[in-house]
């Protein structure tokens, strides 16, 4: 989609830092980073939510979840990690292009 921010960093129109990429998926870190590690795990087609998805998407959203493991212990991670999906406005979501938190490192904010 043209005017979707995460599209435009999938085709390089604007910058972010790459952790990993994949046939399926692209990783970068979080602008505003809200723990020590901080990082966006989004697929490469545009889905704008996580409830506009379908059986159709069932091996993307399978490979962004089994994904997560090696991607938060390449950045250090060894303890573990948080991912989070929001969704919507009701869930917080700002940017609608799907994308997976993954959050952790020594500064991880409690969860409430
Ligand atoms: P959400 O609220 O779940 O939609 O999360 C959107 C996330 O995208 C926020 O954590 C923002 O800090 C992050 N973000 C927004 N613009 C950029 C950008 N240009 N590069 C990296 N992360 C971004
Ligand atoms: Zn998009």
């Amino acid at each position: 989609m043209s005017d979707c921010l995460f599209c435009k960093i999938l085709n390089g129109d604007i910058p972010s830092t790459k952790v990993f990429e994949d046939e399926k998926i692209y990783v970068f870190k979080d602008i505003h980073p809200k723990a020590d590690v901080h990082l966006l795990v989004i697929p490469r087609v545009h889905i704008a939510r996580l409830d506009e998805t379908g059986p159709e998407h069932a091996d993307l959203l399978a490979h962004m979840m089994l994904s997560l493991p090696q991607i938060a212990k390449a950045q250090g991670l060894d303890d573990g990690f948080r991912s989070i999906i929001n969704t919507g406005p009701g869930g917080g979501q700002e940017v609608d292009h799907l994308h997976i938190h993954i959050l952790g490192g020594s500064s991880l904010p409690g969860f409430k």
